[in-house]
């Protein structure tokens, strides 16, 4: 079976490119995102919605209204996750303009240049046909790049997630996201407290934007409603109380993840990846998420089945073994 180049279903779409010359092989996750500048003034607004399962009819779609001038604002309050209802007000067509492209910009920066996919080849293999696709550099181990694309849509157009973008009335206001339901500051940097080791004399700061951090909440699987905090099944082993602050990580290295309160990618952020690389790919088993930082440190480790192949090229030898890495 030869790599699968895409798999395209309702919960997202997914791209297999071969490594070409000097760039790496990809696997790149394309969610289609329709936007909608919710009118703060509606009985839908004061009401809160869930998301559907992927490939749901869609249903009524969230009304939405974009104000020429501060004179044709809608005013209401627009209920957040937390059932709180925050004063908000109608979108300006610059304002809406400008928050479309950066919650593009911000939630792609946050989830790219992190992730790298090894083919470890236990247990099962690849062919050298599609061993040879993961080399972009022959002094770099043959590896997989992880990549998230935001594809932003028209209302309407079958998109596999549409998220409601509130404008808050009072800038800071507070305001709980989910995924189905963020604000005009969702796309700013925030800090977050971790609150869940105190017991144990552990605190801690991390930053996060919201708004990529509610997009992980869409990768899910085909079957389920949301992709889960880092540490959600742990958290429901507990007692209530403690159930909302654990999800988001036990550990202060768990709450750094994109689906705790931070914006690294870990082996849980990384799993929609990992479960489409091993439907794309005859390898069901031997795919590894390494953090790209990590990933830097072994460069030097280019396997001996990459020389071999290499070789078999005509490639030189002494190209494996300078040890310059561009
Ligand atoms: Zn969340």
């Amino acid at each position: 079976m030869a790599i699968r180049p895409f798999i395209l279903e309702p919960n997202y779409d997914s791209f297999f490119d071969r490594a070409q010359t000097g760039q790496p092989a990809q696997l790149r996750i394309r969610l289609k995102v329709t936007l909608v500048p919710l009118d703060p003034s509606t009985a839908w607004a004061r009401s809160s919605h869930a998301a559907k399962l992927p490939g749901s009819p869609p249903g009524p779609l969230p009304p939405s209204h974009l104000a020429a001038s501060e004179a044709d604002f809608k005013r209401g309050s627009v209920v957040d996750a937390s059932a709180q209802p925050v004063p908000c007000r109608s979108w300006l067509v610059s304002e809406w303009q400008d928050f479309t492209r950066r919650f593009k910009s911000i939630v792609e920066t946050v989830w790219n240049n992190q992730m790298v996919f090894l083919p470890t080849e236990n247990g099962d293999s690849l062919s050298d046909a599609d061993f040879r696709q993961l080399i972009g550099n022959p002094k770099v181990p043959a590896h997989v790049a992880g990549v998230l694309e935001i594809d932003l849509q028209p209302t309407g157009a079958g998109s596999h997630a549409i998220i409601e973008v509130a404008h808050l009335a009072n800038p800071g206001a507070t305001f709980r996201d989910r995924m189905t339901r963020i604000t005009d500051e969702s796309v700013q940097y925030g800090e977050h407290n971790f609150t869940a080791g105190r017991a144990r004399g552990i605190g801690g700061k991390t930053g996060q934007f919201a708004a990529a951090h509610e997009v992980g909440h869409w990768l899910r699987d085909p079957g389920s409603k949301v992709f889960d905090h880092i540490d959600r099944s742990y958290a429901v082993t507990l007692p209530r109380a403690q159930q909302d602050n654990a999800q988001y990580g036990r550990t202060l290295g768990r709450y750094y993840s994109i689906m705790g309160g931070g914006t690294v990618v870990t082996d849980h952020d990384a799993t929609p990846w990992i479960s489409r690389l091993r439907r794309q790919t005859p390898m069901k088993l031997g795919w590894m998420y390494v953090h790209r930082i990590d990933f830097r440190r072994s460069l030097s480790d280019v396997s001996a089945r990459q020389k071999r192949l290499l070789l078999a090229a005509g490639f030189l030898p002494q190209i494996l073994q300078s040890g310059q890495i561009p």
